[in-house]
């Protein structure tokens, strides 16, 4: 192979200025007399100088540029900013033939001298575009077609790199539900068609309202409604631009929208969407999974990077019936907090049969909970007499005790609202538990509640 290769290279260009190492390659390949990538480089080969690392083949090595000028835009899809699959503007390669290293920016969309689309597919016959010989030439990559390449131009031209960034979202989310994960690289074979399909859901107000309908319907009427809003939540909070579809997006994750009972399917979030949308902390998380309430994609330990399914939860409540004297878990807030329940106290209690809880969806988790008032009180006041900390950070004490932090604070002056003397770092943040129990019961008889 080595020997092979030292006799093809006889003739070695030298390298353009701003041209890609796979655009180099492909000008060797035809100096040379070669018809196809392959016979000079294998496919492993190629992949790494489209990717501007060494080939391993040290004869070409030698040869190509070196260097990319990657964007300094941040997708939430790919790590980096260097597309692997071709866009050419065939003008551009007419008057010169060289790949430019910019086309494989993936924020590039457009040439900036002939005001023209960057082309990733064949207009005659929709083969996506190679890195091959052809290319250089301004002809479609597949051999059958080998039509010259038409120059086009539409209506999202001359958009920032910010701007392309959305669309590239915008259209994975189009065709894609479930949670992000960004690759290294950028998946985009056909980076018109993802423009196209982009722009039209963050400009077309009919098409956002569509996709935005079914996204929620999608969904079992058995879930909480912000769970029913997490395709479109996932575009919103990651939109690095404004774009004339926000209001209607922004409007159908307020709206009501009659959802089927259907029986309740997997939805999967990433283990940060997950803490939101149920309102618990990665440590109420863990927890719900120690149970199986929620479900891991992998056996690796759960973190804020893992993906998890929560729909052995909604399962859990699927069947509960409502009892007239029940009430929202979000309407008892206050006993809630003074007694240090958190939500994923209230499932696990449920889950054990503890605890009798209605279910009806709501807009989150919390509403969708029902509970009567006496058998949470005493749930509640079981699970704070259960506690055993030492220390609790001011935030928890404000809760607990329900003084406001200027009352613990002066408590503090006062020395009934101690740092623990075991606590270290962010130590004057803590507070001794006991301290806590005993401002709590002061408070209490002030207020005579709870
Ligand atoms: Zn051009
Ligand atoms: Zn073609």
């Amino acid at each position: 192979m080595k020997k092979m290769q030292k006799m093809q290279i006889s003739i070695k260009p030298t390298a353009i200025v701003k041209e890609a190492p796979i655009g180099y390659l492909l000008r060797l390949i035809i100096r040379n007399g070669l018809t196809r990538a392959s016979a000079l480089v294998n496919d492993a080969q190629l992949n790494r100088i489209i990717k501007g690392i060494d080939s391993k083949v040290p004869e070409i090595d030698l040869l190509l540029p070196k260097g990319f000028n990657l964007s300094s835009v941040q997708s939430p899809l790919f790590n980096l900013s260097l597309q692997l699959t071709p866009k050419v503007c065939p003008e551009c390669i007419r008057e010169s033939a060289y790949y430019r290293n910019i086309w494989q920016n993936p924020f590039e969309s457009y040439c900036r001298i002939h005001k023209t689309d960057l082309i990733s597919h064949c207009s005659h016959c929709g083969s996506l575009l190679k890195f091959e010989p052809a290319l250089l030439q301004a002809r479609c990559t597949n051999p059958a077609c080998h039509r010259p390449l038409k120059a086009e131009s539409s209506e999202h031209l001359h958009l920032s790199h910010e701007q392309i960034s959305d669309v590239l979202l915008a259209a994975h989310l189009f065709e894609n539900s479930g949670p992000i994960k960004s690759s290294k690289y950028p998946r985009i074979p056909d980076f018109q068609h993802a423009l196209i399909l982009g722009y039209s859901l963050l400009t077309d107000i009919g098409i956002a309202k569509n996709w935005a309908r079914d996204s929620i319907l999608s969904i079992s009427g058995n879930y909480p409604k912000n769970i029913a809003n997490v395709d479109i939540e996932r575009l919103l909070g990651q939109l690095k631009t404004n774009w004339p579809t926000v209001e209607t997006l922004k409007n159908e994750t307020k709206q009501f929208h009659i959802r089927c009972l259907s029986s309740v399917s997997e939805v999967w979030l990433s283990a940060n969407e997950a803490c939101r949308l149920l309102g618990v902390t990665i440590e109420g998380l863990v927890k719900l999974a120690s149970v199986s309430l929620i479900r891991a994609q992998t056996n690796a330990r759960l973190s804020i990077k893992s993906i998890v399914d929560i729909s052995p939860l909604f399962t859990l409540f699927s069947t509960n019936q409502m009892s007239p004297a029940m009430e929202p878990l979000s309407s008892y807030q206050p006993l809630l907090w003074r007694n240090d329940v958190e939500i994923q106290d209230v499932v696990i209690a449920v889950h054990q049969r503890k605890l009798v809880c209605g279910y009806h969806p709501g807009k989150s988790l919390l509403d969708s909970i029902y509970c009567e008032k006496e058998s949470l009180q005493s749930f509640a006041k079981e699970h704070f007499n259960s506690m055993n900390e030492r220390m609790v950070d001011i935030d928890k004490a404000i809760r607990i005790t329900g003084a406001s932090r200027e009352e613990i604070l002066a408590f503090r002056k006062r020395g009934m609202a101690r740092i623990p003397k075991w606590a270290g770092f962010n130590s004057d943040k803590l507070v001794d538990f006991n301290d806590v129990l005993n401002i709590r019961k002061l408070k209490n008889q002030l207020t005579l509640e709870f």
